[in-house]
């Protein structure tokens, strides 16, 4: 074989092995084709996909950029299907125009073609056409090749969906959802070490700031009532996050073991809340609205619960306007609590929604990081989760939010 030859072998060679990551058969194609029009130097191609083993319907499977005409389906009569037929490539020196008819007049484009049939063994996927602008006379060599480029192509094929087949049925098997659950485990865990890493360091590097500033100008370039308060400010910082952490380092089912569960009254608990609260909203004129509660117990750690309401009333109060509102509501539902903690805040985008009870996830980056830690939602989720409940929200950006938690009222 000439030298020339070899080497475009080579290159489908090349080509087959970098397809054996592809995931999409149609990406190989599109590689193939491409290959096929710098082997053959030709000036554009398309390819042909067969829908299905069963019936006879073709689709665009891929067309090189500069391709100048809409190819029309593959016609019964026509080359592609006669090429499939007999699975055999199909050469074309010279179109003449009297050969086509109105619709199909592809000729002012091009003058000559090969109609290459991606087949192996008794696998038919379809066809690769690689068209010249100028007249072009096909060598021994073109003829070899276009069987190994068919072939190639169709082998890549059978050897990608044979590897998907076989993936699949890997990913049925219960040692892979096993191995792939423990990942998945070990993936949350990285990131939340990594997360709380980070969240960690930069409270620290503020108090090492301000105590290297102060020790190196002997409270020179700090007075020292700014750096205690600045510290100090730090300090509780870390402590938040440092509680946050420690509830939900425990893990949802170690959590559950923790809940002591007795009889809370709902009503003195959103009171205590609502009260408690109100230390931090006066400084915004947000007043926060106890609407009428149903005067029930429910079924609970009075602790956990708290936590859960407080988080919500203060994120409303965090995320509230100055003179703004936050009104708490509650409504039995059959055997259920819905306690509603309404604002008429800055609102969530609505890209950020699914995202803002994972842990650390902040959406209003412009609050920063001063009392917030990212962490409060979480906890929210977790403490109604770990009571059998599960919490909601709905918000609309500008406008305000409104998180529910669904709780059931009895033991679960
Ligand atoms: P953070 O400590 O940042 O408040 P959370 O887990 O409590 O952490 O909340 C996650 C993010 O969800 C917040 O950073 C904020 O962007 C958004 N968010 C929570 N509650 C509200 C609310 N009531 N109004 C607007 N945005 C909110």
């Amino acid at each position: 074989m000439d030298q020339i030859i070899l080497k475009k072998i080579t290159l489908l060679n090349q080509t087959m092995l970098d397809s054996l990551t592809e995931l999409d058969n149609l990406k190989i194609i599109e590689k193939f084709t491409e290959v096929g029009l710098k082997i053959f130097e030709a000036d554009f191609g398309f390819a042909w996909w067969k829908t299905s083993t069963e019936n006879e319907e073709y689709h665009l499977a891929y067309k090189s950029a500069d391709l100048p005409y809409i190819p029309q389906l593959p016609r019964e009569r026509g080359g592609n299907f006669e090429a499939m037929k007999n699975r055999t490539p199909i050469f074309v020196e010279n179109v003449k125009k009297e050969n086509y008819e109105k619709k199909y007049d592809v000729s002012p484009y091009m003058k000559s073609y090969v109609i290459i049939p991606i087949t192996y063994n008794k696998y038919l996927y379809g066809n690769l056409i690689l068209c010249y602008k100028q007249k072009h006379i096909f060598t021994e060599g073109d003829k070899e090749l276009s069987i190994s480029l068919g072939n190639i192509t169709a082998q890549a094929i059978t050897i990608r969906d044979f590897t998907q087949k076989e993936y699949d049925n890997l990913k049925r098997t219960e040692m892979f959802k096993y191995t792939w659950k423990l990942l998945q485990q070990e993936k949350i865990k990285t990131e939340f070490i990594a997360n709380a890493t980070h969240e960690l360091r930069t409270p620290i590097a503020i108090i090492k700031g301000n105590v290297d500033l102060a020790l190196k100008s002997g409270f020179k370039k700090i007075k020292p009532e700014r750096a205690l308060h600045s510290i100090d400010h730090e300090i509780k910082h870390l402590s938040q996050i440092i509680s946050d952490l420690s509830i939900l380092t425990s893990g949802a089912e170690n959590l559950k073991d923790q809940i002591i569960f007795k009889e809370v009254n709902l009503k003195s608990l959103i009171n205590h809340v609502a009260e408690k609260s109100k230390t931090i909203s006066y400084k915004k004129k947000i007043s926060i609205i106890v609407k009428k509660i149903p005067n029930i117990t429910i079924w609970g750690d009075e602790t956990y619960l708290e936590k859960m309401l407080t988080n919500l009333t203060k994120n409303s109060v965090t995320y509230g306007k100055i003179g703004g509102h936050t009104e708490i509501s509650a409504k039995q539902s059959g055997k259920f609590i819905i306690i509603n903690v309404t604002d008429n805040g800055i609102g969530i985008a609505k890209e950020d929604l699914p995202r803002i009870f994972e842990r650390f996830y902040m959406a209003d980056k412009s609050h920063g990081r001063h009392e917030n830690t990212g962490l409060g939602l979480s906890i929210v989720k977790w403490v109604a989760e770990a009571h059998g409940g599960k919490v909601n929200v709905k918000s609309i950006k500008n406008k305000g939010s409104v998180f529910s938690v669904i709780l059931p009222v009895n033991k679960v």
